[in-house]
């Protein structure tokens, strides 16, 4: 008998990243080849965090901060909050293993939705907690569902908000409703990953709930997308001392490592990075949309660096023909969307190459 694994891990399915440019580049023989499968900043790294990576390197030989003090100093003054509301992690991804690690004892329920972020299953299964997905609505995650589901003895529900790989969002009223529902003793964890990049008026802002004191609420947010870091994994968590104790007592004790302190305190501080990206990608959102259009692709209107497209029940096969011609996008058969790719807005150059490729492959000109 071979050794095996634990239970929880027959539910697990591995999770499949975006593909590597190398990956690419090898198996294709291509040299030029577009990532537009996860949700990274065309623009590069924040300038001023890549500038404080590399003033650090002479101090690789010590052991980070554990407690990575002058980051969470550095957060809680721009969010306005006492340190002990902050916790950081080995990206957003870091901070669910953790939550579910910190919340889930073996049978308790995790509320998610269909079409979300698939990192939640993952580490729900691994705690052997039971995983309920409510279904999508118009694209968007059914609040009513989770809330009701929530409310027959579940222990924690992700929000993803915006969704990962919808693109849409759920509103401050809707929220409102649904936090009137849920019983204090779930925790909801409000994942923000891309509230940078959301202007509508009606998004609702999770840190509320814990500025006003909320016992139940965590929010999750990273630097791997608007700031360019991803390469560096870091995300934060934000809620009450309380809730946010029991993340750290479990955390791996150097899991922030010191070039993503010293980056992502200089990342912060780049106000003008980010703005620029957010402008950028509202632009070329705009021009992947008319581009959709022009093509008859339906698409999900975003909130996001990402959009939603269409392209039917072969969307598998355009997506192997789009990395044929070194264009790399996400199939989502794996969110339950088999007919969909998510593809993430880039710079004005690998959004036009990416919409030539499509067109090719949609009039079977790529051969
Ligand atoms: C990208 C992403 C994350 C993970 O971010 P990291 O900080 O890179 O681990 C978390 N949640 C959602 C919805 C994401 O899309």
């Amino acid at each position: 008998m071979p050794v095996q694994p634990q239970r929880g891990l027959r539910w697990i399915e591995t999770y499949v990243p975006g593909k590597p440019i190398e990956e690419v580049q090898r198996e294709y023989g291509l040299e030029d080849v577009v990532k537009l499968a996860s949700n990274e900043n065309p623009l590069g790294p924040s300038p001023k965090a890549a500038a404080a990576i590399a003033a650090a390197l002479p101090n690789l030989n010590r052991y980070p901060d554990g407690q990575s003090y002058y980051l969470r100093r550095a957060l809680a003054a721009r969010l306005g909050l006492d340190m002990e509301y902050i916790t950081v992690g080995n990206g957003a991804d870091g901070l669910i293993m953790q939550t579910c690690m910190a919340y889930l004892d073996e049978g308790d329920v995790a509320v998610v939705s269909r079409s979300s972020f698939p990192v939640y299953d993952i580490y729900v299964h691994a705690m052997r907690g039971t995983l309920v997905k409510t279904p999508l609505r118009d694209f968007r995650l059914d609040l009513p569902a989770m809330a009701h589901r929530a409310a027959q003895g579940a222990k924690l529900v992700f929000v993803c908000n915006p969704n990962n790989p919808t693109g849409t969002i759920v509103t401050a009223d809707e929220v409102e409703e649904f936090m009137a529902q849920v019983p204090d003793e779930v925790l909801v964890v409000f994942d923000e990953a891309y509230h940078e990049f959301v202007d509508a008026p009606d998004y609702p802002d999770g840190l509320g709930y814990v500025r006003e004191g909320r016992p139940n609420v965590l929010v999750l947010r990273t630097l791997s997308k608007v700031y360019g870091l991803a390469g560096v994994r870091l995300g934060y968590a934000v809620g009450r001392p309380e809730v946010i104790a029991p993340l750290r007592k479990i955390k791996e004790p150097f899991a922030v490592n010191y070039l993503a302190q010293v980056a992502g305190v200089a990342a912060l501080d780049d106000e003008e990075f980010l703005r620029r990206y957010v402008a950028l990608n509202r632009q070329e959102r705009e021009y992947l949309y008319g581009e959709f259009a022009r093509l008859g692709l339906r698409y999900v209107p975003s909130h996001t660096n990402f959009i939603l497209v269409e392209v039917g029940p072969q969307a598998a096969e355009v997506q192997e023909r789009l990395l044929a011609q070194g264009v790399i996008v996400r199939p989502c058969g794996g969110y339950d969307l088999p007919d969909f790719l998510r593809v993430s807005v880039g710079s004005h150059a690998q959004n036009a190459r990416f919409t030539a490729a499509l067109e090719r492959v949609l009039t079977g000109t790529d051969g």
